[in-house]
């Protein structure tokens, strides 16, 4: 078999949507999975939607999520520029291979005539094609004489190159995941090869590339679909060999009522994007709201693709391993926001504690808290199974590092006793006797001095955590207290009393 060669070919317009992303995970591991080679190629011929950083973030994008580029920009390859900006003109020799053999032409239509003739099909309920049906009466060079072209091309008179399109033929196309298609010409454009500013359009520049770099599967998403026929023929035209094709299918959104756009992640509070995007109008990304690489790309490879059994959880060669174009869905992928939170949680339970807590450390340093590696990870052992990202474990322990600075109100309606602060006061008098503030020993006396006191349990334990923590939530009281130490302990004790005391009476 021939050496599958694939490329993931986006262009810089801006941050890459996760759908771009999916494209390039189904194309790195087709690639992996057949010994072959992944390609990065930048497609960057319409220098109007250029958008600076977007490169780097591309390249940036695949790099977080694993996927080692084998051929690109930065790394090279025997087929280069992998920037198709880089090739400059170099396209146009290939359009004029057409223009030899009759299947191009110089078209000297203004945009004005062709907007023109496009609001008037259009009044008409009619889609405008230009094609066979109506290219003689326009201005090219296959409705005037040569002289009279060609005296055009002398006077430097903007002109397109613009594919011939046969007449009223049907096109057989295959696609992998889409079967056999069959479309006819007459409901196809003459598609414009070479724009007015001497730059090749897309579907001259990818194909010619495609040749030249010797891809041997495109696989791209489904919006590509209705120009297949067009890149069939183009190969014909050339009488280069073609690629195998497949289409994706797209994402979509959670409703699963048309595209996954950013504004549904607006909404929803979810990134649609894989980094943060800093430029301009910002974007979230998954990196920075937490997600594992791992988990995002194993959630997206899920996202139009099934392994056939009842799998969820695959690291990157194991996607390799199993993956397989035939199991790529026909139909849209609806995007689970909640699922996607649910391989973070998987993952997470995976780290150890203690890459947990030089994770978690980080996130403290930043907020201005230093602590000790070991004590950070004797509190994420209380609290992992509950936490999903490493910023759940701040909302899950937060009283470990600070005084609440708010006390909850309904906790505070039914166990906050017109005799509660006098207990607390005198439990903090307990509490100030002792040398030792271990869990066990200080619950055990705390609650024989309870007892002694013939008070309620249930409302100084619920008054206590309330003064501690400002809830009542958290894991076991005395675990907390004995990691704050006896004199943050008294200190909240004393606070909690002069901030909640006066409010009941
Ligand atoms: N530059 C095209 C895009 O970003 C690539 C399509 C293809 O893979 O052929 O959609």
């Amino acid at each position: 078999m021939q050496q599958v060669r694939v490329r993931f070919a986006p262009s810089p317009t801006g941050p890459l949507h996760i759908g771009g992303v999916r494209t390039a995970l189904y194309n790195y591991l087709f690639a992996k999975k057949n010994k072959g080679i992944f390609i990065l190629r930048i497609e960057d011929t319409d220098q109007t939607r250029f958008v600076e950083g977007a490169e780097e973030y591309i390249m940036e994008s695949l790099k977080w999520c694993g996927m080692k580029i084998d051929e690109g920009i930065i790394e090279g390859g025997n087929y280069g520029p992998y920037r198709q900006s880089d090739k400059k003109l170099q396209y146009r020799q290939y359009a004029d291979m057409l223009m030899n053999n009759g299947d191009a032409y110089y078209a000297f239509d203004t945009p004005g005539k062709l907007e023109e003739l496009r609001i008037s099909a259009e009044r008409e309920g009619n889609a405008f094609i230009y094609n066979a049906s109506i290219r003689d009466n326009m201005r090219n060079s296959l409705s005037m004489p040569e002289s009279k072209w060609k005296e055009l091309l002398e006077k430097e008179e903007p002109y397109v190159i613009r594919y011939k399109m046969p007449l009223n033929e049907d096109v057989h196309c295959d696609d992998m995941i889409r079967g056999h298609i069959v479309v006819n010409t007459s409901t196809l454009d003459d598609k414009v090869l070479i724009k007015a500013d001497g730059m090749p359009t897309y579907h001259l520049a990818h194909l010619v590339d495609d040749h030249l770099m010797k891809i041997s599967h495109v696989i791209r998403g489904e919006e590509w679909l209705p120009s297949l026929p067009l890149h069939f023929l183009l190969y014909r035209s050339f009488g280069w060999e073609k690629p195998l094709f497949a289409h994706l299918p797209l994402l979509l959104k959670p409703d699963g009522k048309g595209k996954l756009s950013k504004r549904d992640g607006d909404k929803m509070g979810f990134p649609v994007f894989p980094l943060f995007w800093p430029y301009g109008e910002t974007a979230k990304g998954y990196r920075e709201e937490g997600y594992y690489p791992e988990a995002f790309v194993n959630m997206l490879a899920l996202l139009g693709w099934n392994p056939g059994t009842e799998q969820e959880i695959f690291t990157m060669d194991e996607l390799i391993n199993a993956f397989s174009i035939e199991r790529v869905h026909k139909s849209g992928s609806r995007f689970d926001p909640e699922k996607a939170k649910w391989f973070n949680h998987h993952y997470l339970q995976l780290r150890s504690n203690n890459e947990l807590a030089l994770e978690f450390r980080d996130y403290l340093r930043a907020q201005g808290y230093h602590h000790d590696i070991g004590d950070l990870e004797a509190i994420i052992s209380l609290v992992k199974e509950r936490v999903s990202f490493v910023k759940d474990i701040w909302r899950e322990t937060d009283f470990f590092f600070k005084s609440p600075d708010v006390y909850d109100k309904e906790v505070i309606k039914k166990r906050w006793k017109p005799e509660t602060p006098a207990q607390l006061l005198e439990l903090k008098a307990f509490l100030d006797e002792r040398d030792t503030f271990t869990p066990q020993i200080t619950e055990q006396a705390v609650k024989g001095w309870i007892e002694k006191k013939e008070y309620n349990t249930g409302d100084v334990m619920n008054a206590f955590r309330l003064v501690i923590v400002g809830a009542s939530r958290g894991p076991h009281l005395f675990d907390i207290i004995s990691f704050i130490g006896k004199e943050e302990t008294l200190m909240r004790i004393e606070k909690g009393i002069a901030v909640i005391g006066n409010k009941v009476q």
